[in-house]
């Protein structure tokens, strides 16, 4: 606070603040004096303003100090030195109130000072709910003198900056000082009223408010006090009574009616009172509905920041547990608790502002906050996403490595129990008054688990069509083998074939039996069914070619032609003696063989029934030809030079048998 060459006089009591200095400047420690002083910020709407106008020297310091306890610097008797210029604020003792001194000099030299004075005024009459109004008593009816002028001037500007319909009323409180008492008070209380009346009329008033009433802005109170050194005793009962309007509620002049609130939050008040000081200062346009509206944003502004500082000290601890990939149990409980903690917290200051205003800057806190909140929900999500699936993979795959055969309950048992699990974290961590949705999430969780088992499943019957087809191909090949060296008929190839067609059938069969358990799609089993078909068709045809290669093919000629030839019909070798019929033998024995070759020319299996069996629709004719004509004649001419060899030996045998 200001020291200046009148402290060492005067006493400046700790607990004021000179607001306005001579310079005009507004004094910013008023913040500072609300809070930690006069402990009034935290009021909300439960203190009062009142402030004091009138003349210098008119003892106004002087009342004030009697009424509230207040410390405001008097002139001194003796020195008669000038008090400290300026507008001067104190708490009231023992109830919330804000006093407003004004210190003027004696109005002597004009000018400048009548400057001052009108815009202290002015500002007094704008902020206050009581405007002690005090004047001598022989002031009375002058309209000329100090005080009409100026009351004039400053309703008129008043009315121009900061009236209009439904602001607030002001109480203006008369205090006759020296009241003698031989004009009763009424009459002074008359002229008073008529002079006033007289101002009212002669305002211009701006459009709106041309037919107002002056008790539509004011009320009037009256009070005369005797003179404070001649009658000291009366004049300090007079005041104690006075004193009473302002300090009980009971009272039935209490001075504080409802309607003079300006409704400014304690805590707004020095904005509040800084922003009204502006205006006065810089004469702008402007209306106190303006002022509250601006004020209140940026009061709740103000409010909403501390708040959501405390809010994201509350909750940063969460998110590195987060990041961290952790699910953290109640997240939503404790989220929403310090959400509703912070809208209270709001609350408690912002409600006294604007209501309109008030309730949009807490939509748009609840809304910053939710934003702030999204990333905790969408990263709990994750977390959740991540363990869930996490989780039905194992049981998954160890139940259906536990060889359970009910694939498909296995199934929908886990994918349920995690879709349940995932509900609940879902559920907790979704707050009310959000717009969040989980839909995607769920979508993208339960096309993740349906991957996870269709991979699983795709694989065990991987394994089966992999043992099958092994299998398969394993007793065709056998199968072809042993028809193709087993004793042949003609009814070769419709005999393999038959054979055939059963292991293929008993195969796929097999394969469907093990794989429907997977409930596996009908066209997957049909597709793999049709590989296994294929598969065995390739397998049949290659063993086939495999025991028709020429080596092969000479071998088994060769075998037919000597079963005929060289062993009788009991299997025995035969003896050759001299009359048997060798080259007739012979001859039989080739063409028996021959016989044979002719079987393998071709793979002598109608196509029609192939393609029934293997489902192969691109085998054509010339597919099936196994020994070609041109191969064939060279096939037989070796043949024929293996088996002449056994005709000679045929005949050397004879010929020695004779011989010896
Ligand atoms: P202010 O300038 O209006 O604040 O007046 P002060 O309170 O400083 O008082 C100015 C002088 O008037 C001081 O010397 C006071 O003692 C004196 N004074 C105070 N109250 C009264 C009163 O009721 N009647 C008279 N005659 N003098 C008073
Ligand atoms: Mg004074």
């Amino acid at each position: 606070m200001r020291v200046d060459s009148m402290s060492s006089i005067y006493s400046f009591d700790d607990l004021q603040l000179q607001l306005i200095d001579d310079n005009k400047e507004f004094n910013t420690d008023l913040g500072r004096f609300m809070k930690e002083k006069w402990n009034l910020a935290n009021r909300g709407f439960e203190y009062n303003v009142v402030a004091v106008f009138g003349s210098q020297s008119t003892g106004k310091s002087t009342l004030l100090n009697r009424l509230f306890h207040t410390n405001f610097s008097v002139m001194d008797e003796q020195s008669r030195q000038q008090t400290t210029k300026g507008i001067w604020l104190s708490e009231a003792r023992e109830r919330p109130m804000i006093i407003m001194d004004v210190e003027g000099t004696d109005g002597r030299e004009r000018g400048e000072e009548q400057d001052f004075e009108r815009k202290s005024a002015l500002f007094s009459l704008a902020i206050s709910e009581v405007l002690i109004i005090n004047m001598w008593e022989n002031m009375v009816g002058l309209y000329q003198g100090a005080n009409m002028g100026l009351l004039k001037t400053v309703l008129d500007v008043n009315l121009q900056l900061f009236q209009n319909k439904g602001a607030a009323r002001t109480l203006l409180l008369f205090v006759i000082r020296d009241f003698v008492g031989n004009t009763p008070l009424q009459n002074l209380q008359k002229t008073i009223e008529d002079d006033m009346h007289k101002i009212w009329n002669e305002l211009s008033k701006p459009e709106n408010l041309q037919n107002s009433e002056i008790s539509d802005f004011f009320d009037f109170m009256f009070i005369g006090l005797p003179h404070k050194v001649f009658k000291n005793e009366q004049f300090e009962a007079e005041v104690k009574l006075l004193k009473k309007r302002f300090y009980d509620k009971d009272d039935p002049n209490y001075v504080f009616k409802p309607d003079y609130h300006r409704r400014i939050p304690a805590d707004g008040f020095p904005q509040y009172a800084q922003s009204i000081w502006d205006k006065v200062i810089n004469n702008k346009d402007l209306d106190i509905p303006t002022q509250q509206h601006l004020l209140a944003q940026y009061r709740c502004e103000e409010i909403a920041k501390e708040a959501y500082d405390v809010f994201l000290n509350k909750i940063a601890p969460y998110k590195e547990k987060l990041d961290n990939g952790e699910i953290i149990d109640d997240l939503g409980k404790d989220l929403l608790e310090y959400r509703d903690n912070a809208i209270k917290n709001f609350s408690i200051e912002g409600c006294r502002y604007r209501q309109d205003i008030y309730e949009k800057k807490k939509k748009d806190f609840l809304d910053q906050m939710n934003n702030t909140l999204y990333t905790y929900y969408l990263s709990q999500m994750s977390n959740a996403q991540k363990a869930v699936v996490e989780d039905f993979k194992n049981k998954f795959n160890d139940k259906v490595i536990d060889g359970n055969n009910d694939f498909q309950n296995t199934f929908e048992t886990l994918y349920n129990s995690a879709l349940n699990d995932f509900q609940e974290v879902a559920d907790d961590i979704t707050l009310p008054q959000t717009n969040w949705n989980s839909n995607d999430i769920f979508k993208k969780l339960k096309e993740e688990l349906n991957t996870i088992a269709n991979n699983i499943r795709r694989k065990k019957v991987n394994e089966i069509r992999f043992m099958v087809d092994k299998q398969l191909r394993k007793e065709v090949i056998s199968c072809v083998r042993s028809s193709l060296n087993e004793n042949i008929t003609e009814s070769l190839w419709e005999d393999l074939f038959d054979r055939y067609t059963v292991i293929v059938e008993q195969n796929v069969n097999n394969f469907i039996n093990k794989a429907s358990i997977y409930s596996c799609e009908e066209n997957e089993l049909a597709h793999i069914s049709k590989e296994l078909r294929k598969a065995s068709w390739d397998a049949f045809y290659d063993a086939i070619f495999d025991e028709t290669k020429d080596t092969l093919m000479i071998i088994r000629l060769k075998e037919k032609f000597e079963s005929i030839f060289r062993y009788d019909n009991n299997g025995l070798p035969k003896v050759w003696k001299p009359g048997d019929d060798i080259d007739g033998q012979f001859q039989h024995s080739l063409s028996e063989s021959y016989k044979i070759c002719d079987l393998f020319n071709r793979i002598d299996i109608p196509i029609k029934k192939i393609k029934e069996v293997t489902e192969l629709d691109n085998i054509d004719e010339d597919s099936l030809v196994i020994i070609e004509p041109s191969k064939k004649k060279m096939l037989l001419n070796r043949f024929r030079n293996t088996v002449e060899i056994l005709y000679i030996d045929a005949k050397h045998s004879v010929v020695s048998t004779t011989s010896e």
